[in-house]
């Protein structure tokens, strides 16, 4: 058996997703004459009680065509330490949008709204540097998976409108926390000013994620995704494929959230060092290796060679996601190989 744990990214098409992909009215979506892709931004938007929405085929892409919408060159952003946006993102919001990021530490990213206010300095100029947005990630991916408290973003979205900032939601995995919480879309949608989703993820869509927005900022950032070479044609082929993903598979996300739940359960059985399963509160399983004479590397290698494949993220921190592809039958056998794994970790001790 083969079971690949790295990131719900790895999903594949089902073969009738692959269907109704392959059925989708298309048009120029340049043009503006995509059906598919017309009403799949309309109806995302209106989940989150948004004005519009614009396709992207990235998240990346989707968070920084908002944040550029939020701030101007030589203002500043602020994220958490460990976002996806400050991390992973290649310094996109640099080189692109000459944004400036400053951070604030969180434990599993968790927001305390107080974090983020207190080094927020608007209005600095022009002298320091001046705050005009700050980003929140939910769920949190490196901080493994973890939700962000309802009430920390509406004291967050409080401060921020009393200093004149505005907020961005990087919601790659906002469904995970939908419906892990059963806190309405729309709720998360009121306390922010732009948001990103992503298809590709658990929803499990091939490609694409969608920027919501007020209809201005929309139409703007539309203008910004054709200028960096994203504005696409007939992609009411993939769109079709978010479609599907929303009808069928987001109602599907709790099994990851479950299985994720139980590898947590399986391993702290033998490491609990390593996890608090309580933690674990979505499809993520981020393992902290400090104490044990394992590297995330070694981990991942000792797995890897007995078919299970996790990702190596830090030198002590490994992360196994759950996803569509991921079955009980997968589950249970990753989950024997990690604590097989880990048993003789600790035995070499
Ligand atoms: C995956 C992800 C993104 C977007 O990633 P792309 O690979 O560019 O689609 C954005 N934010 C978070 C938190 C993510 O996990």
């Amino acid at each position: 058996m083969r079971v690949d744990l790295r990131s719900d990214t790895v999903t594949k098409p089902s073969l009738a997703m692959r269907e109704v992909m392959s059925q989708a009215p298309v048009g120029d979506d340049v043009y503006g004459e995509d059906p598919t892709v017309n009403s799949l931004e309309e109806r995302v938007a209106e989940l989150f009680g948004k004005e519009a929405g614009l396709f992207a085929p990235t998240g990346s892409l989707a968070n920084q065509l908002a944040i550029r919408m939020l701030v101007a060159p030589g203002e500043e952003l602020l994220a958490e330490t460990n976002s996806h946006i400050v991390r992973a993102e290649l310094g996109a919001a640099a080189v692109f949008s000459g944004i400036t990021t400053r951070t604030w530490p969180a434990d599993r990213g968790l927001l305390r709204a107080a974090d983020a206010l207190e080094i927020a300095r608007p209005n600095s100029g022009p002298y320091l540097v001046s705050t005009t947005a700050i980003a929140v990630e939910n769920t949190h991916n490196f901080g493994g998976g973890t939700i962000q408290p309802l009430e920390e973003m509406i004291a967050l979205h409080k401060g921020a409108k009393e200093m004149g900032l505005s907020l961005h939601l990087d919601g790659a995995r906002i469904w995970n926390a939908h419906v892990a919480t059963g806190i309405a879309l729309r709720d998360y949608g009121k306390y922010f000013d732009t948001i990103s989703v992503c298809l590709s993820k658990g929803l499990g869509a091939p490609v694409g994620s969608i920027m919501l927005s007020t209809r201005e900022n929309v139409t703007k950032a539309r203008g910004w995704r054709k200028r960096y070479g994203a504005g696409m044609r007939q992609i009411g082929i993939i769109a079709a494929a978010g479609h599907y993903a929303l009808d069928t598979n987001l109602s599907l996300l709790h099994h990851d959230h479950r299985r994720a739940k139980y590898l947590a359960e399986k391993i702290a059985e033998i490491a609990p060092a390593t996890i608090n399963p309580d933690h674990v509160e979505t499809n993520i399983v981020g393992l902290d290796l400090s104490t044990l004479p394992i590297s995330a590397a070694e981990l991942a290698q000792m797995a890897k060679d007995e078919g299970v494949l996790i990702s190596a993220l830090g030198p002590k921190y490994a992360r196994l996601v759950t996803h569509l592809d991921i079955d009980d039958a997968a589950m249970e056998f990753a989950g024997n190989v990690l604590s097989q794994a880990l048993n003789r970790a600790l035995m070499s001790k």
